[in-house]
């Protein structure tokens, strides 16, 4: 039995329960491989179901191993249910953080007699560790977000649009096979800057601003996310010297990040430099969030996140300064816990780059 299943059936046990479903779309990929879009998992004790519709079934023989295919109804939550009471189960478990209330009471009303048991991030904290394979997809969507961001460089001017420029980045990450976008491209320019999160517009760049660039690719249902602020012409002493704050800050951060470190201890080291330095009220929010099969997972480096750091975890470190009517800065790059300490996996560089 692989060591995703073996993991649901210890949640199984601890829970004391006979079943367990998961409706989540990246937590059921996780832990059968299927890559389609509609499905649940029943687990029990001894046994694995798979539940899909009619369009997905061939799909499902194809990708997934050690599961019974279970005959489909038409909607998959009635299958689930005549799955439940066929089984005789009295105790199951589902995901909490993943129903909404109206599902939620319509499987209490077709399950009589059956108790069901919320849980919350039980298969998420089994996905916070990443194994060799996951590594690999994630090291190469990193590396087609480097790679475009090499390419994006020659792009960028005066005049040029900032969707225009999210457009080209996006054609090329898909080219270097990429299967789409982590999520929609960050070019802020200008006072846009000030936004931290400044999805492009059809603002034009112009000569003397800082353009954040914060984008990923996914691959192989891994996301990448990398952040990279340039100059657009020769910086000016305040440009520079923010820059320089901010890049500090993350070097300072990524030279505590190793296991046995608690996330806010790491928060902590990039936020006391820049508080420091007189802009704390300026960095408004966390340092980094895990990335995996989603661009947001936990533990998140947060100044109230004290999960301790494990080998194998890969996390953001993108501390930022961000000025209304001036702009802003922030340096991402994605890092992968190790055995004694991170390995940066982004290889983009970080010092100014002057357009
Ligand atoms: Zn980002
Ligand atoms: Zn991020």
């Amino acid at each position: 039995m692989n060591q995703r299943i073996e993991a649901v059936r210890k949640i199984i046990k601890e829970n004391r329960l006979d079943g367990l479903f998961i409706t989540k779309q990246q937590n059921w990929q996780y832990l059968s491989g299927f890559t389609g879009t509609n499905a649940i998992l029943l687990f029990t004790p001894f046994d694995n179901y798979f539940i899909t519709d009619f369009r997905y079934l061939e799909q499902a023989h194809l990708e997934t191993e050690g599961f019974h295919i279970v005959e489909p109804r038409t909607l998959v939550e009635d299958t689930l249910v005549d799955q439940v009471n066929g089984l005789g189960l009295t105790r199951v478990g589902f995901e909490g953080d993943n129903l909404t209330y109206t599902q939620y009471v319509d499987y209490k009303e077709k399950t009589p007699g059956v108790e069901l048991v919320s849980l919350n991030q039980a298969v998420e904290k089994i996905r916070q560790v990443k194994d060799d394979r996951e590594i690999t997809a994630l090291r190469k969507a990193v590396s087609i977000a480097d790679m475009a961001f090499d390419y994006i460089l020659n792009f960028i001017r005066p005049g040029v649009s900032e969707s225009e420029i999210a457009l080209e980045i996006e054609h090329f990450m898909k080219k270097q096979g990429a299967q789409k976008s982590a999520f929609d491209i960050i070019v802020a320019s200008g006072r846009r800057a000030a936004l931290p999160h400044g999805v492009a517009t059809d603002k034009e760049l112009a000569a003397g601003e800082l353009v954040i660039l914060d984008f990923g690719a996914v691959f192989a249902g891994y996301h990448s996310d990398m952040t990279r602020t340039v100059v657009i012409g020769k910086p000016d002493p305040d440009q520079k010297r923010i820059y320089d704050i901010v890049l500090t800050a993350q070097k300072r951060a990524l030279d505590t990040l190793k296991p046995g470190i608690r996330c806010s201890d790491t928060d902590r080291a990039a936020r006391d430099f820049i508080r420091a330095k007189g802009y704390g009220a300026n960095f408004g929010h966390g340092l980094g969030h895990s990335v995996g099969l989603e661009i947001h997972e936990k533990p998140a480096l947060a100044p109230k996140d004290d999960t301790v750091l494990q080998p194998g975890m890969t996390i953001t470190v993108e501390p930022g300064i961000y000025l209304s009517n001036w702009g802003g800065v922030r340096i991402e790059d994605l890092v992968l816990v190790t055995g004694s300490g991170c390995e940066v996996l982004s290889a983009s560089p970080k010092e100014l780059l002057v357009l």
